[in-house]
């Protein structure tokens, strides 16, 4: 591809940055900006080839439709049909915030590239100043997946966004390490139920506590879509792909005895070093002393006692290994509560299906 000259503004130049980089958005380019969740990569949601600029930027599969970020909940009219009660329960709950809704989208309001020839669109308003103000000033719907290569951990912070696509971008504002480190939950409300497309930033329990005991909250990933109910497609088509994994492969290790868990994290450590592996270990802060006499390669992450730790710096830790060249790597679980859902949820696809339960 054609390279491009991404410009960078520090968080120091944060106002003429803003200016700078909605100018750019409102002209079809592409520019990565921080969101509460991960840093996003942006173009207009109208405009087909901004869309597609995104796409190739990332490497990304066309038939992974993209989620819509707006600068309040009043430019939803715009995009889409309609929003029921559920629906707005929701966003009185969540927005701005981490939670994604997937809504009969309006013809024609964004370019099909964007919701991959669905029927739907997937919307949020972002917690994050710098978002919603960039977004406003736009004056754009804004189309914005993780500002990584496909494939590649999301960016938590904007020099991740740069090691992945300085030359394939117009630009990144940088706004400091994102909050929560993982992306928004996304739902869909169908039937009076909501099913929960992708686990995130808003957790099951939250939601619970939102629509009260009479709305149905399902967590399977697949939904019948034929007349009889037979054929399974994925409800988001996004969970189809690998994502987020490092480039070595990785153990992930679980079970609810801590002392249970790291035996078996240090025996499949010591078993791979012994196989002449460069081995990491994942592991939280509590534990880390445990793996001292296997490897110099431990990366802490985050606090078993507190998971939104754990999610905050999970995909800086997924790079860490990456730059430092590991080839294997044991990653301990986490509790799978709050937060926790989500981290397990990411760690899962990171160790691409290699799990040892103890
Ligand atoms: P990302 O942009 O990488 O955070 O991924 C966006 C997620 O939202 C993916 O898992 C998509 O499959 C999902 N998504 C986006 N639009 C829709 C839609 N219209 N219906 C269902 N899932 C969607
Ligand atoms: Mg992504």
């Amino acid at each position: 591809m054609i390279m491009k000259e991404t410009h960078y503004w520090p968080a120091t130049e944060s106002e003429a940055g803003l200016n700078e980089a909605a100018a750019a958005l409102a002209a079809g380019g592409v520019i990565a900006f921080p969101t509460e969740t991960v840093y996003g990569l942006g173009g207009d949601a109208r405009s087909s080839a901004a869309v597609q600029s995104i796409f190739k930027a990332k490497g990304r599969p066309s038939d992974n439709p993209l989620i819509v970020h707006l600068a309040g909940p009043e430019a939803l009219g715009v995009l889409v049909e309609r929003v029921n009660e559920i629906e707005r329960t929701l966003i009185a709950n969540f927005w701005p915030g981490p939670l994604t809704l997937v809504l009969p989208v309006r013809p024609g309001a964004v370019s099909p590239l964007v919701t991959a020839g669905l029927d739907t669109v997937a919307v949020r308003v972002p917690a994050h100043d710098m978002a919603r103000r960039l977004i406003a000033m736009s004056g754009c719907p804004v189309a914005a997946p993780s500002a990584n290569l496909s494939g590649r951990p999301s960016p938590t912070e904007a020099h991740h966004v740069m090691e992945d696509l300085d030359g394939r971008i117009d630009g990144v504002l940088d706004g400091g390490p994102t909050g929560v480190g993982l992306e928004s939950t996304v739902v869909r409300v169908l039937d009076g139920s909501v099913h929960i497309l992708r686990p995130g930033g808003v957790t099951l329990e939250q939601l619970q506590q939102a629509l009260g005991p009479n709305v149905p909250i399902t967590e399977q990933h697949t939904i019948s879509t034929d007349a009889v109910g037979q054929a399974e497609t994925p409800r988001s088509p996004g969970v189809k792909y690998t994502h987020y994994a490092p480039r070595g492969d990785m153990l992930l290790v679980t079970g609810g005895n801590s002392e249970r868990l790291i035996s078996a994290a240090q025996h499949a450590a010591e078993e791979a070093r012994r196989q002449g592996r460069r081995v990491g270990v994942l592991t939280p802060a509590e534990h880390a002393d445990r793996y001292r006499n296997i490897t110099h390669d431990i990366i802490v992450c985050g606090s078993i006692h507190a998971p939104e730790t754990a999610a905050h710096a999970l995909y800086a830790a997924l790079r860490e290994c990456d730059e430092r060249g590991l080839d294997y790597i044991v990653a301990e679980g986490y509790p799978e509560t709050g937060i926790g859902a989500a981290l397990m949820n990411r760690l899962r696809k990171a160790a691409g299906g290699h799990e040892l339960t103890v």
